[in-house]
């Protein structure tokens, strides 16, 4: 059996308190639903000396939908908020998720299993490490292989020649919000700061968040989708539960015509960060999603996607259906009945 290390627990009840001790010297790291983090510790990838608890945290529990201001008063479009700590099971039960920000229904549906929905957040979710078929493993067999760059050793066992990691992105919901366009608010004693979920994020296995230790992530908010479409697609190896391999969210504004007027396609677990397929959602701005141009937007979506051999599934393989799933995501965005399709990726018939 593997057992958690020894560490110091905080249990702080307000975001105040978290920042302070946060800002504390040391290593602490901040604990949520721990369905990531316990784990890791376990397995020692993460051995952090203290955790500090958000699940007493009341202000990172609620969901509130606010008019934003505009010139005629405060009944213009309402954006969603959503505390970091609201558990993705409750993401799942709320209508207002469900009835207009579809990729992140669908993301938030598609994570694990429901027991670990109950248990983890939306901000763990965010700030899910990255993963790698060399560093989820414990400890032992790590140290077989003289361990690698991201934990104890120096060298990347999946490009011997890389200076940096090169695990990859496996967040269901970042992609998501991404291409929803969400921004998070982060929080330390120093201060506020509001970033594009975007910006969250970097291209190194190891240091993949731009938030700093000593932040909270506090709050998602996205912006009002009025004649937003959004879908979110996703390959695993379990049809019920797994970690995306390959994953592509995609988003657009529709005219009363049909025709796009603004979209974003976000692909996800192809890279160290979420993957912005901006090309491929250019392809489709000014067009109706007529098969053809459904067909050349998914060849531009792939082209950025550089998956490496370090996931589940074989290499070639994740890199040729990449096409295919783009395909089915704006095949469910011009309104297709996708139920098949969908039974078909949760058995990887593609
Ligand atoms: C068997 C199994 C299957 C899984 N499948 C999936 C899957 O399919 N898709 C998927 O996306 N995930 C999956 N997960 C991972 C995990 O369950 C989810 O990502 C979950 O949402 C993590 O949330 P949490 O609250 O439990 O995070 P925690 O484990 O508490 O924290 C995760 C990380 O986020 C940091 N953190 C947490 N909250 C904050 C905050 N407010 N501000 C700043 N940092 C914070 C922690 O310090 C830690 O580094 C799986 C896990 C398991 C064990
Ligand atoms: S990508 Fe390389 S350095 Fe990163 S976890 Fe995998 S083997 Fe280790």
């Amino acid at each position: 059996m593997m057992r958690l290390p020894h560490f110091k627990y905080h249990a702080p009840t307000t975001v105040r308190e978290v920042a302070d001790l946060l800002a504390a010297p040391g290593d602490a790291m901040l604990v949520a639903g721990g369905t990531d983090l316990l784990p890791n510790m376990k397995r020692r990838q993460q051995v952090p000396q203290t955790l500090i608890g958000l699940r007493r945290v009341a202000e990172l529990r609620a969901i509130e939908s606010t008019a934003i201001e505009c010139s005629a008063g405060l009944s213009g479009p309402r954006e969603l908020t959503i505390g970091a700590g609201v558990t993705l099971t409750e993401i799942v039960r709320d209508r207002r998720v469900r009835d207009s920000y579809g990729a992140l229904w669908q993301a938030a549906s598609s994570v694990a299993t429901p027991h670990l929905r109950n248990m983890g957040t939306l901000g763990g979710n965010l700030c899910l490490d990255t993963r790698c078929n060399y560093y989820d493993q414990n400890y032992e067999w790590r140290k077989a292989i003289d361990f690698c760059m991201k934990k104890d050793g120096k060298i990347c066992w999946v490009a011997t020649g890389s200076p940096k990691c090169l695990a990859v992105s496996s967040t269901d919901t970042a992609p998501a919000l991404l291409a929803l366009g969400a921004s998070v608010t982060l929080v330390s004693a120093d201060g506020t700061r509001q970033v594009a979920a975007s910006d969250l994020y970097q291209h190194d296995g190891i240091h993949y968040l731009t938030r700093r230790p000593d932040e909270i992530l506090t709050a998602v908010h996205i912006p009002p989708m009025d004649g937003w479409r959004s879908v979110y697609w996703k390959l695993r190896r379990r049809g019920s539960f797994d970690f995306p391999v390959l994953s592509v969210a995609a988003a657009a504004k529709f005219a009363d015509d049909g025709t796009v007027e603004a979209a974003r396609i976000i692909l996800g677990a192809v890279a160290s960060r979420p993957i912005d397929a901006s090309a491929a959602a250019t392809a489709i701005i000014g067009q109706r999603l007529t098969d053809d141009v459904i067909a050349h937007a998914a060849e531009r979506a792939a082209q950025p996607a550089k998956p490496m051999d370090n996931t589940d599934f074989d290499l070639t393989w994740r890199k040729r259906v990449m096409k295919d799933v783009v395909t089915y995501a704006l095949r469910e965005l011009r309104g297709d009945d996708v139920r098949e399709w969908r039974r078909k990726i949760s058995k990887q018939m593609l």
